[in-house]
């Protein structure tokens, strides 16, 4: 094949391969191989070695062995369900081959009396007999060559056998050809400097699969550099984008600061810097306002909403909640209280009548500032000029959801997403590559750092003690019951049950939210709390996300193990948002693993979300981190944060080299389609055209 060829093969169904039907095609679908690339990056977990050649007398038992012996006598039962026995023997020694569910005919054929068979398996050892039963691998002696071989093992589902992926793979493996080079050789230097074919040949035929042996790492630098490539043209289309530029003075953000009582920090300044500058320039603004909870994000954004709005646009702000939507609308009343400006508040639960009462003051603009929830992309609703759409706690959007929003906002709609993920550094380009991030690295400094101290469960006459004296001086408590197993739907007892204990002591004043709720029924127990109507809420996990609740100083989080590190920063960041000390007490049962007395000991030392993303990443390893699975990082097949955190490094600093030679990026085309990157790449380049 030539490197044309071996492109286009690569693309293609599985099912263009010898021995895939539709059976296997739905059973590799599982394991979400669908293309032939596919195929490549899922890679051998382990290998069986079975290149030790034995003699019967120097066998070990449950050990795997190569052996070259002949049958001399076979055994088939009588009766049914027995298993089938060929007793074989070399010179040294005697050995049975047992055989469950095998018919004779097909025994007699691969182990014909009196001739000999290359055999492997495990050893064991039975009624002082070594024995192997159902030997994967029995073949004459020209086979020899191949069983000898050290076998990769593979991550499959119930249905593919070892031999059919075997097969599979091998079919592509002996496509693989020489590609030209893509990399510049500085750059494979210092990688190692080992070719795409022998890296691909080498990561499915060898021994071990080692994070980092040079073979590795070549490929991970590749499946690196693919995703930067396609957040690169994603970046450079959306930024080309041309926008009336909107002009403003401060007027209006002035008195917004001024009724908002707070000076802003220095965080917040220099952010609402950089956005005035994208709103003023002749450019889209396509841009991700990053802070830890509870850093003031939503001012930032009102800020920006002021200014263009005092431009003559019209601004739109989303947010994943009822609730929270709610709250940013009741704020934005109390701050944008002038006389010409009209604030419109839309969900999933505005009547019909009041929708189309919207519908109309939007088109005519006669709202300024409109806030809800998703309905907001509803298919009703059409802006006269829109200039800027804010969206809260989306760390959800992928690239391909980035891109659909900037689109559906119109030519001169600038957009901004904020999300309180922290994101490891290594990692900020890999996700949000496509965007230009703000940090707001620091908190407000009236606040004080929430103290946070553990305690076993047994001590929970003292919490309660603790809390009464918070409720007694006007605080608010948050107590999360985890669900004690994920799957369960009704696994929500330890809630209900803490519930009805607190619900005896604090009487009247308790309420209590779990995932068996209706939304309604959920909102109506929130907004008790927020309205101080009640002074303990008790939940499974989610304390809303993002909704402001400066009243609450105490966060009690029963069985504190259960969750991660980040989670449990998330949940702490619930309280001390008001000028009250926070507390969080981690309640914990006896017995508490390595792993979960560091993450204790790691939240009491660090109030910092971006530290603490870091050290969850060291111990949990990547794949699990809360969050960031929603967040689309687990894009990753090869590449580990972790461990190839140079190379993300290094791949950041290559592709701005590579973006400023746009020449050049025809030969990725392979690598592109290796990484399943090409159909994204197309469709980015559409969206542009269609917009132009
Ligand atoms: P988040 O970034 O999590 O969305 P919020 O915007 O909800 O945080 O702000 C958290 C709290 O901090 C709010 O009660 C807000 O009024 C307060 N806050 C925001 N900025 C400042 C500031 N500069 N000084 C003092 N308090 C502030
Ligand atoms: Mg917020």
């Amino acid at each position: 094949m030539n490197q044309t060829e071996l492109e286009n093969y690569i693309s293609q169904n599985i099912t263009s391969l010898k021995g895939v039907g539709i059976k296997t095609k739905l059973l590799l679908k599982k394991k979400k191989i669908e293309k032939i690339s596919d195929l490549l990056w899922n890679i051998p977990q382990d290998f069986t070695d079975r290149s030790n050649m034995q003699t019967l007398d120097k066998l070990e038992i449950g050990k795997i062995a190569t052996i070259k012996v002949k049958a001399v006598k076979y055994n088939f039962p009588r009766i049914r369900n027995l298993p089938s026995k060929v007793i074989c023997e070399d010179s040294t020694g005697k050995i049975d081959i047992v055989f469950f569910n095998s018919r004779e005919g097909y025994i007699k054929k691969i182990l014909p009396i009196n001739s000999f068979v290359i055999i492997s398996g495990k050893v064991n050892h039975f009624k002082k007999k070594y024995q192997i039963t159902n030997p994967k691998y029995i073949g004459a002696l020209e086979q020899m060559e191949y069983l000898k071989k050290i076998i990769p093992k593979y991550a499959l589902t119930d249905g593919i056998s070892e031999k059919i992926y075997k097969n599979l793979i091998d079919q592509v493996l002996k496509n693989i050809t020489n590609v030209n080079e893509w990399h510049d050789q500085d750059i494979l230097k210092i990688i190692g400097n080992k070719s795409w074919p022998e890296s691909v040949l080498h990561i499915h035929q060898n021994k071990k699969n080692d994070l980092n042996s040079n073979f590795y790492r070549r490929l991970a630098y590749d499946e690196i550099l693919a995703n930067f490539l396609v957040l690169s043209e994603v970046r450079k289309k959306v930024k080309k984008f041309k926008k009336q530029k909107k002009t403003f003075d401060n007027f209006l953000s002035e008195d917004l600061l001024k009724k908002f009582g707070f000076n802003l920090t220095q965080g917040q300044n220099q952010v609402v810097n950089e956005i005035n500058n994208d709103l003023k320039s002749d450019y889209k603004m396509f841009r991700l306002l990053q802070g830890d909870v509870g850093s003031g994000k939503t001012i930032v954004a009102f800020i920006a909403a002021a200014n263009v709005i005092r431009s003559g646009w019209q601004v739109t702000l989303m947010a994943p909640t009822e609730i929270l939507a709610k709250q940013h609308y009741d704020l934005a009343k109390k701050l944008f209280n002038l006389k010409n400006i009209s604030i419109g508040f839309l969900t999933g639960k505005t009547k019909i009548s009041e929708k189309k009462k919207i519908y109309k003051d939007l088109a005519n603009n006669n709202i300024n500032f409109l806030i809800g929830t998703h309905s907001l992309f509803q298919k009703g609703v059409s802006f006269k000029n829109l200039g800027l759409a804010i969206i809260d706690e989306q760390h959800k959007f992928g690239v391909k959801q980035r891109i659909d929003l900037s689109n559906k906002g119109g030519k001169d709609c600038d957009i901004l997403l904020m999300s309180a993920t922290p994101i490891p550094r290594s990692l900020i380009l890999a996700v949000y590559g496509d965007m230009d991030v703000s940090r707001i690295l620091h908190k407000p400094e009236n606040r004080k750092e929430t103290l946070t101290i553990s305690k076993p469960e047994e001590k929970i006459k003292e919490i309660v003690a603790f809390a009464n004296k918070k409720i007694i001086n006007g605080g608010q408590i948050f107590w999360v019951c985890p669900l004690i197993e994920e799957s369960k739907k009704l696994d929500y007892a330890a809630a209900v049950k803490q519930h009805l204990y607190l619900s005896k002591i604090f009487k009247n004043k308790v309420g209590l939210i779990h995932g068996g709720l209706k939304k309604d029924q959920k909102d109506q127990v929130l907004n008790e709390f927020l309205n101080k109507k009640i002074s303990i809420l008790v939940s499974t996990t989610v304390v809303e996300v993002g909704v402001d609740f400066p009243n609450a100083n105490l966060m009690v989080i029963e069985n504190s193990n259960k969750f991660g590190l980040s989670q449990l920063h998330q949940l702490r960041g619930r309280v001390g948002r008001g000028i009250e000390q926070g507390t969080c007490i981690l309640m914990y049962k006896k017995s508490l693993s390595e792993n979960a007395r560091k993450r204790i000991s790691i939240l009491k030392k660090s109030n910092n979300g971006f530290e603490i993303a870091e050290e969850d990443m060291k111990l949990r390893g990547f794949g699990d981190m809360l969050g960031y699975k929603q967040s689309g990082i687990k894009i990753f097949k090869l590449a580990d944060p972790i461990h190839h955190e140079d190379l993300f490094l290094l791949a950041e600093e290559n592709i701005k080299k590579i973006e400023n030679n746009e020449k050049n990026f025809y030969k990725f085309n392979l690598l592109l389609k290796l990484f399943d990157k090409a159909d994204i790449i197309n469709q980015i380049n559409l969206s542009k055209s269609i917009l132009d």
